[in-house]
Parts: C-alpha cells; structure tokens; sequence
C-alpha cells in the first residue's frame, strides 16, 4: 500500500487493485488516442423508424472502436475515458466525418442523428467544430440531430444554452437523450429549446410488465405532445412494446426489435434493399 495526501489533506490509501486499474486506464487511453489519430473508430448506425409505418426515418450514429489487442471495446468503457483524458473532440470530429460522409449516399429525407458528451457542451468550440465538419463533408446541418443527455444539462445553463442556439440557427435539432433516467428536471424542458426526447430504455423494457412504467411514459407523451417536441421510444425489442407505445400515441421508435447498430456498409445494402431507387454510383 502507498499512502499520498490529496489536495483536500485527506490520505488517500492506493490498494493494488487501484494501480491495476489505473493502469488498464491509461493502457485503453493511449490505444483510443493511437486509434483516434488513425482513424481507426467506426461509426455504426440504427435505424429509427416511424411505429405506425415501420419506414425508417433517421439512424443514430454509435462509435465503434475494436483494438488489435484490447479486442472489442464498449463505447460505455472508452467515451467516458476519452472525455475524462481528453481525447473526445478529435474522436468526436472523427466520428462525426465519417458518419456524414456515409450518410450522403443516403436518401435526404432520412436524417442523422449524433451524441454529444457532456464536456463537449462547455466547450465553447463545439458548436463551430460541427458546423465546419458538415460544411467540409457536404452534409446538410438540417438533417443532424444532435442528442445530448440530461448531464450534459447540470452545467452551466448558459454555455450549453450558447451552443445549443448556435447549433439551432443553422438548422440542426436537438434531442434530449436517456430522458427519465439521470438528473431530471422537468424545468429543463423549459428552459432549453427541445426538438426532441428520447425516452429513456428502462422505461420501454420493463412497460410491458410494470404499471408504473406505462404511466410515466404516457405522462412523458402527453407532456411532449403538449410541448410541441417530438417522441422516440428506445431499446425497442419486442413487438408488443411497439404496439403499446403506438396505442399511447408514441410516434418514432429505436432498438433491436428494428435493428442494431452496423457498419456503414451494412447500412447502405439495407436501404438499398429496401428503396431500390438508390443508383449504385452513390457508393460510399
Ligand atoms: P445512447 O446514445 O443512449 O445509445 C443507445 C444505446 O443503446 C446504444 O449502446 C445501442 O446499441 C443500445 N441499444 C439500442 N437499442 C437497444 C435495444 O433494443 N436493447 C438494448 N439492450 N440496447 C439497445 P452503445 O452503442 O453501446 O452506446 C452506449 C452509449 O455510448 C450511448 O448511449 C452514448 O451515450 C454513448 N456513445 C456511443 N457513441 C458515441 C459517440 O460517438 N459520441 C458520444 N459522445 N457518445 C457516444
Ligand atoms: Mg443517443
Ligand atoms: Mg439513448
Ligand atoms: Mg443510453
């Protein structure tokens, strides 16, 4: 055991445990930062359909990183590393050129959506940052959505509020991700200007068995129908919560029951499986 005094004068005791982690730690965060310089994260995509018609409306945008030796490695471990060391603008700036760049080729009426990391929404550069990665790819502000998590929003309301007004007047909507599950405060959905909430998996997967469940998402719907912001379900996986939700008057849905996240190729074959005016030149 070492001992070390922190800045607050309390003695910190470092078990071997802590140094093995510390040491994975930085282990995953020099393989992120040689991949993010490589280029070598991917972005995946999943549909999101609209639950009356079943046509796919949009795909969210999920980074995928797999290392040579760390093997494949959860975005849930690795974007929390890279936003405590750093490392999530330029991985950000990554993700979100190729995933323009593959959603191009496909049809414009289909938009895209990306996640922003909380620490991305103090930094008074994001806003620029993704405005000149869509001008340089192409890709119409107008068919981004960006999602942001209720997180995101504990800051300072008034830098998040800063970039969110810039990323709106050029056309970009922004959803509230994850909703029901972190920090939430309804005033929030006062106080920024929503285009979108994504109600939060938990709710969706244990509505079919938990009354409770199904009241607070008809509550959410009723208070977003009220407001003016559009609804998407997530973690979708059977049939009867599709159903279930569309009988509450949910519009838009997400998860595997309709696809998981896939490669960009993937993502091409399968719209151009299912709208067979797509010319083959638009490869990517
Ligand atoms: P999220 O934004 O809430 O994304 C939804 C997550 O739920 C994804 O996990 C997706 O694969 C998973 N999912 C979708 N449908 C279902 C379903 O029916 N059942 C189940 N069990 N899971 C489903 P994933 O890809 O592991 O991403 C985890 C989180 O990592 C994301 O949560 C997002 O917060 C973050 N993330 C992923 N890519 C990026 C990125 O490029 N930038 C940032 N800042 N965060 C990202
Ligand atoms: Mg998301
Ligand atoms: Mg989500
Ligand atoms: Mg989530």
């Amino acid at each position: 055991y070492h001992a070390k005094r922190s800045g607050r004068g309390q003695v910190m005791v470092y078990t071997r445990e802590m140094e093995e982690a510390a040491r994975r730690l930085t282990h995953i965060e020099q393989a992120l930062r040689r991949a993010v310089s490589t280029g070598e994260v991917e972005p995946h995509f999943q549909p999101i359909v609209d639950l009356r018609t079943r046509r796919i409306i949009g795909f969210e945008t999920l980074a995928r990183w797999t290392d040579p030796d760390l093997g494949h490695v959860s975005p849930a471990i690795f974007i929390p590393i890279a936003e405590e060391r750093g490392i999530i603008g330029p991985l950000s700036q990554l993700v979100l050129r190729k995933a323009a760049e593959a959603a191009r080729a496909w049809p414009d009426d289909l938009f895209l959506s990306f996640n922003l990391s909380p620490s991305q929404l103090v930094d008074q550069n994001t806003g620029h940052h993704i405005l000149a990665m869509l001008e340089r790819t192409g890709f119409n502000p107008r068919r981004l959505e960006v999602e942001i998590t209720e997180s995101g929003l504990m800051s300072d309301s008034a830098s998040v509020a800063k970039i969110i007004d810039e990323l709106r007047r050029h056309g970009i909507r922004i959803a509230l991700d994850d909703f029901g599950t972190g920090q939430s405060s309804l005033s929030r959905l006062r106080e920024f200007p929503f285009d979108k909430l994504k109600i939060d998996r938990a709710f969706v997967s244990s509505m079919l068995k938990d009354r409770p469940s199904q009241h607070i998402i008809r509550a959410i719907l009723s208070m977003c129908d009220g407001l003016g912001i559009h609804v998407v379900a997530e973690g979708i996986e059977e049939e009867e919560q599709a159903e279930c939700l569309l009988e509450f008057g949910c519009q838009a849905g997400q998860g595997f029951l309709f696809g998981k996240p896939v490669d960009a190729t993937s993502t091409l074959a399968l719209l151009r499986g299912l709208m067979r005016n797509i010319p083959q030149s638009a490869a990517i």
